[in-house]
Formats: C-alpha cells, structure tokens, sequence
C-alpha cells in the first residue's frame, strides 16, 4: 500500500474508544479495565490486518498516560496525548517485529524496560507481527513478561496467533478481533463520504466496503483510490467499472444461454465481446461462479451473508427471476465450472486468446451434456423404478399377512420364505438367521 494512499485512513483513525468501530470484545474489557482500575501488564491482540489492533493500542497507552483522562478515555489534548498522536511520545514504543526479531533486539528492550516513564506513569511497548520474532527473542521477551517491572505495560499485536508459542500466551491477555462486515464498513464509509461531501450512492459504496474485505485500512485506503479515479463521485457505476464488475446483465445473458438452448449463440458472442473488450475472461469465470453460488443461497434466503457478491438493489429481482429453475441444476453447474476454472489455473495458459478458446470448448462441451439426460432426471427415474419394485414385491404378499401394527422385529419370516433361505444358503458358511429380520 503506497503511503499517498493513507491519507483518509490517518484523517479518521479513531481517537477514542468509542469511536473504534465493531470491535467491541475488545473495547469493552480494556475500558472496564479502566473502570475498575485492573489493567494488565500484558495485552495480545490477535487478528487480521487494518481492524483496529495498533490504533486500540495507541488509544490505551494514551489513556493510561494521560494528564486529564475524561473517564474511560484519554484527552487527546495534553501534551502526553498529543505526543503520542504524533508518534513522538518518550514512553511509547512502537516496533516492528518483523524487522527487530532476533534475541539482540529483545535483549536492548529489556535494558529499556527497567527505566521508569519520562513524561508519564507508564512505560508502553506496543510490538506489532509479534510472531515474527524468533524462539531466542521470545525466550528473552518471556522472562521479562515473567516478572514484568510495574510502569510497564506491553501490547503484543499479531495476525498469526498459531505462531506465538504457548509459554507467551499464558502471560498475556488475549482480545481477539474479528474482520469487519462489508454493511459496518459501508455505513462507516457513508459517514466519512458525508464528512468528505463526496457524491456517493450505496451502490457505490458497497463495492468499495466490498473490496475492503473486513479491514478498516484497506476499505478507506481503496476508497482514497476510487475518489481520484471517480473524480470524487463514487457511483455504483463508476465503482463498477473501476474494479471490473460488468454487473448482473452479463451473468444473466450466461446463465440463460446455459439453461435455454434457443439462446446458445449468445454464450460465444458474449465471451467474443468479453475478449475484445480486454477483460480478464478467468476473472469473468470465477464471478460467474460465485454468481451462481450466490443464486443458490438467495433461494435459501441467506442473502444478507458476507459472500454475497451482489448489491443489495439486485437481490429481490434475482430471488423472484431464478425462482422456477431447479437448484440442481444450478449446483451441477457451478461445480463443472468450478472445475473448469481449477483446471485453468493449474494449465498456466499463455494469452487471453488460449483462454477463450478452452472457454469456448468447456461451454461446448457443457451444452452438449445439456442434451443428455440431467443427473436429476436419473435420480427422479430411479427413484420412480424402486417405488415400482416395491409396489410389485407389497402385491406378491398374501394380503392375510399384512400386520403392519406389529413391530418390525417380531414378524417371523413366512415358513414357505424360511424354508426357502436354509435349502439356499445351506451349502454356504453364510447363517440364514441374519437376513430374517431385513
Ligand atoms: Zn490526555
């Protein structure tokens, strides 16, 4: 991520803890914390990256350090809370992990550790991609956590909690955070596009939350991008057209000519225009895929989950349109063109031509199975051939025999059925008795 792309995300980083979005496990335990004065001497952060970990550490150190603390939050205006803002604070240490890993490094911070706090009470160590620090650095790191000196407080950071071994762990408070729904992301995206007086539409922000994937940083670091590309108009069709989201015409026009052989031509004509326009036809496969992933699960009435690659607005038509097609067919399809795409990648294809033309053939060879008989359609003849048999096999009965309120078990089979089971079976090591009861 380039840092002219960073310029809202540092605009809106979250001052206080109220202003921390969806991450309220967290939130809530450190401002008890506070409130019942028990702050720990060890927080491990755990999860994915741009959710809030470093800013939450920063609004702890500040709240702990602070000069006029307004209840659970910092001031954010003395002076230990605005050096710390500026990354200037003399108590607080920010280091990265990753490039400060081996044991030496670890050695230099315990030294450090023992002086007590220049301008506040306490001393704050926030360590960020705390797993990568090696088995040494993390055997020095324990020994201080073992016996940590009082204004100390550290904050370990980590995307990759399996990483971090077991003995630090169990020194440590651990606050998982969680990705952030694309409908959180979006409503907190509409509040700074407000802020911003952007022109927006949900649509547009919707894709922009989308692309985001559950990070904070990585939502408005992309919608920094999509207001210079849209000239600060984020539209749906703008936004469209910038991620290269052909919208649900295109998936419709596929689908239909997939279901419908009347429209077959349409298929190659949609994938030749496809092809001339430049667009990555291996893309255009895979959300296909996850269009069709996305029918079946607004049949289910499950559209409002984070997989849902569709705008709100397209939902209700889809539901109602795709209401008569049978969902196995649906299902065979998408796991044909699943494999299609799997195949595709594993062929490491050279050019956009080669992969239209292995397109064009694996549609081909789709249509043509059309034409035979569905997989539903054998299951609903073999279902029709077993009531048949069994409907034969109920009339052989005498119908003087039929006790059907007398458990299953206690029917002893028919004399002429037991002495036909012993002359069969007598020559083999096989015992009768166990087909009585089937
Ligand atoms: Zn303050």
């Amino acid at each position: 991520m380039s840092e002219s792309h960073q310029v809202l995300f540092r605009k809106y980083r979250p001052q206080f803890f109220q202003d921390v979005i969806y991450q309220d496990l967290a939130v809530n335990s450190l401002t008890n914390a506070f409130k019942t004065k028990k702050i720990g001497h060890a927080y491990i952060f755990i999860g994915p990256r741009g959710v809030g970990k470093t800013t939450i550490a920063r609004i702890l150190a500040k709240r702990l350090n602070c000069e006029n603390p307004n209840g659970v939050e910092p001031c954010n205006v003395c002076l230990s809370c605005q050096e710390i803002t500026k990354g200037i604070s003399n108590d607080v240490f920010e280091i990265d992990a990753a490039s400060n890993s081996g044991v030496d490094n670890v050695r230099d911070l315990r030294e450090n550790v023992k002086f007590n706090a220049m301008g506040g009470k306490y001393r704050v160590y926030i360590l960020d991609e705390v797993h990568m620090l090696s088995g040494a650095a993390f055997n020095a790191l324990l020994k201080t956590l073992e016996e940590p000196p009082p204004h100390v407080v550290f904050i370990l950071a980590t995307t990759e909690y399996h990483k971090i071994p077991e003995t630090i762990l169990s020194r440590c408070q651990d606050f998982t955070f969680r990705k952030v729904p694309v409908a959180v992301l979006q409503q907190y995206i509409e509040t700074i596009a407000k802020k911003e007086n952007l022109k927006y539409d949900s649509e547009g922000l919707f894709w922009i939350a989308k692309k985001g994937d559950g990070s904070v940083r990585d939502t408005l670091s992309f919608m920094e991008q999509a207001v210079v590309f849209t000239d600060g108009n984020l539209t749906g069709i703008k936004l469209r057209k910038m991620i290269g989201y052909h919208g649900i015409e295109g998936f419709k026009e596929f689908l239909n000519a997939l279901l419908d052989s009347s429209q077959s031509a349409n298929l190659f004509q949609k994938l030749e225009h496809y092809f001339e326009e430049g667009l990555d036809l291996n893309k255009f496969l895979w959300d296909f895929i996850e269009f069709l992933n996305s029918l079946l699960l607004i049949r289910d009435n499950l559209a409002e989950r984070e997989s849902i690659n569709i705008p709100q607005e397209d939902l209700q038509n889809l539901k109602t349109e795709y209401r008569a097609v049978d969902p196995e067919v649906i299902i065979l399809l998408s796991e044909r063109l699943f494999l299609v795409h799997e195949k595709m990648n594993q062929m490491k294809l050279r050019s956009s031509y080669e992969v239209k033309v292995y397109l064009e053939i694996q549609f081909r060879k789709l249509l043509m199975e059309r034409e035979k008989p569905s997989v539903s359609g054998l299951l609903t003849k073999l279902s029709e051939i077993t009531k048949l048999i069994q409907t034969d096999f109920n009339q052989m009965e005498p119908s003087h025999t039929k006790q059907e309120s007398i458990p299953k078990e206690t029917i002893k089979p028919k004399p002429d059925m037991e002495k036909f089971i012993m002359e069969t079976f007598a020559a083999t090591d096989a015992d009768p008795d166990q087909f009585k009861n089937l």
